[in-house]
């Protein structure tokens, strides 16, 4: 299981914005807060739950998920759902979710929980080799259903 740094700042998030050549508006920073309390990627229906109480809109909080993931500091992906959800890549668990780093993720049909897992645990090095590889989607059952 992939672990997180403390969250960051309000300070920290905004530099992180700036480096990546964005505005530090409000929302990309509350959603930059919000994805690195999440362990594992969340949907944008997820992320208004929260957000929405704070004064943002829903399509804001659209667009911002979408800008983060075009800059490259969220990755986004469709994990055979049909809901599209984002998890940071820069910012956080500095293995799993390095920079850019494409890792796999497992589904649980048991629950729908998705878990981060680490190319060092899914050995995934001979995919490049294939191709241009944009996600990896192992499925199967979560250890949390595994010891229900
Ligand atoms: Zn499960
Ligand atoms: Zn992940």
């Amino acid at each position: 299981m992939a672990s997180r740094l403390p969250v960051p700042s309000i300070s920290e998030a905004r530099t992180t914005l700036r480096a990546a050549g964005m505005r530090a508006t409000p929302c990309r920073v509350a959603v930059i807060q919000f994805l690195s309390r999440h362990k594992a990627p969340t949907s944008h229906q997820e992320v208004c739950l929260e957000l929405e109480e704070r004064g943002f809109d829903k399509s804001t909080i659209f667009r911002t998920l979408n800008d983060l993931a075009e800059s490259g500091l969220a990755h986004r992906m469709e994990l055979g759902d049909h809901v599209w959800r984002y998890e940071l890549t820069a910012v956080g668990d500095q293995s799993a979710h390095a920079a850019g780093q494409l890792h796999p993720h497992l589904l649980c049909t048991a629950c729908g929980g998705i878990t981060c897992l680490s190319s060092r645990q899914v050995q995934v090095s001979i995919l490049e080799t294939i191709g241009e590889i944009s996600e990896i989607l192992l499925k199967g059952r979560c250890r949390h259903c595994l010891s229900n």
